[in-house]
């Protein structure tokens, strides 16, 4: 008999199991609109031009394959962190972050809890309900307790401010809350600046420390400086923050596994010291970081003319998928007449649309249309084109009432 024996069949990921569902569907029709990737007009993977330029670049160097240092590559570190908080940024002028390379924005994402596990063992994080769904499992892994804050109003399809403050204050004093820095996934809202402000201002007063996710800037509004506003402002007021940060989005490295885990601090030599100890988290996990798309990202954020290009691409990007947004809202407006109000979808930002759609509903759904989504009624708009708006349309609908 087998020491396996006892071992159960884990369930199917949420987001990752409908890909492989989608697959294993034979029908003509199918649409996989599970998981958050890009993909094109044609409905195919997209590989960014600027992307293959950087390669070029890589392949024409010759650069080796040797050991990254455990923090990473230094060119890739200085421009995430430029990136997130803008070059001339006092934070990084005087040293106060401690940037480490991560596998991408989960693997960073890790990092941080565990970094919270060892040196603030207790302490609570809150990350909003809903939210992606990796959040809870990253946190239970690392072994650190979560509890969830309001942050999704199903009445009015839209941010429960009032909740998310009142559940922020209710909080233990010192408690970590994990905050989406834009596009949030899955409801693809996100707070007003003067929302933001109020959000620091509880923070502040509660002595809450805040960890930001920020896996989509640029995909939010199209614009990465627009996109770090949230982060950037808490900054400027001061606080210690850890950042998270993705490549896999915005310039489409999804397999490449590249993003950071920043801290920011009070000064440089605490920022010196939590770094220290960001190695020390990663060695016995990973020993270092893969260095392929880090050169990648270096390039493109280093050099202003792929910078340049790269910021158009996604602008392209962004604006491709707030186009099947608008064509989906259309379709559904002009089949539905019953009068519902369809504006929501206009009014959600990024790449997710939350439709509102129950789990059976989300059921029929893929069951009887072939559309794949996750079971909490998300669809990725980025997997959606003109050409199957009306399709999606007539979907929702059937499956609505
Ligand atoms: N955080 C959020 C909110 C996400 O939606 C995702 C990806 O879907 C990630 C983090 C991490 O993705 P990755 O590990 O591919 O960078």
């Amino acid at each position: 008999v087998s020491r396996f024996e006892n071992v159960s069949m884990a369930p199917p990921d949420p987001i990752l199991g409908v890909s492989e569902a989608f697959k294993a569907d034979t029908d003509a029709t199918k649409l996989n609109l599970g998981v958050g990737a890009y993909r094109t007009e044609d409905l195919q993977p997209y590989v960014l031009k600027v992307v293959n330029k950087a390669e070029q670049l890589m392949l024409e160097r010759g650069e080796n394959k040797e050991y990254l240092p455990i923090e990473g590559l230094a060119a890739f570190n200085k421009a995430t962190a430029e990136l997130l908080l803008g070059a001339d940024n006092p934070v990084i002028k005087n040293g106060q972050i401690a940037t480490v390379q991560g596998l991408s924005g989960t693997g960073s994402l890790r990092l941080g809890a565990a970094f919270i596990a060892r040196y603030f063992p207790g302490v609570k994080v809150l990350i909003s309900s809903p939210t992606w769904g990796n959040h809870k499992n990253i946190l239970s892994d690392a072994g650190v307790p979560w509890s969830e804050y309001r942050y999704f109003d199903p009445q009015t399809v839209g941010l429960d401010f009032k909740g998310m403050i009142e559940d922020i204050k209710a909080a233990p004093n010192g408690s970590v809350i994990l905050l989406h820095g834009c596009a949030h996934n899955p409801t693809g809202i996100d707070p007003t600046p003067e929302q933001w402000e109020a959000i620091a201002d509880v923070l502040e007063e509660k002595g809450h420390m805040p960890f930001f996710d920020v896996a989509y800037q640029g995909f939010a509004s199209g614009s990465l400086d627009d996109d770090a506003s949230s982060v950037r402002k808490f900054a400027s007021r001061g606080f210690e923050m850890f950042v998270a940060q993705s490549y896999s989005k915005n310039l489409g490295l999804y397999a490449e596994r590249i993003g950071a885990i920043n801290v920011i601090l009070p000064t440089a030599d605490l920022a010196a010291r939590v770094k220290s100890q960001l190695k020390r988290l990663a060695r016995p996990m990973y020993s270092n970081p893969p260095v392929h798309g880090a050169r990648i990202v270096a390039n493109v954020v280093g050099d202003s003319v792929l910078f340049d290009e790269w910021r158009a691409e996604m602008q392209m990007m962004a604006g491709r998928i707030k186009g099947v947004r608008q064509k989906l809202y259309e379709a559904l407006l002009s089949k539905d007449k019953s009068g519902k109000d369809w504006s929501f979808i206009l009014k959600q930002i990024g790449m997710f649309s939350f439709t509102g759609l129950t789990k059976s509903q989300s059921d029929n759904m893929t069951d009887k249309w072939h559309v794949y989504m996750t079971k909490d009624g998300r669809i990725s708009l980025a997997g959606l084109n003109l050409a199957k708006c009306d399709y999606l349309a007539d979907a929702i609908i059937d499956s609505y009432y």
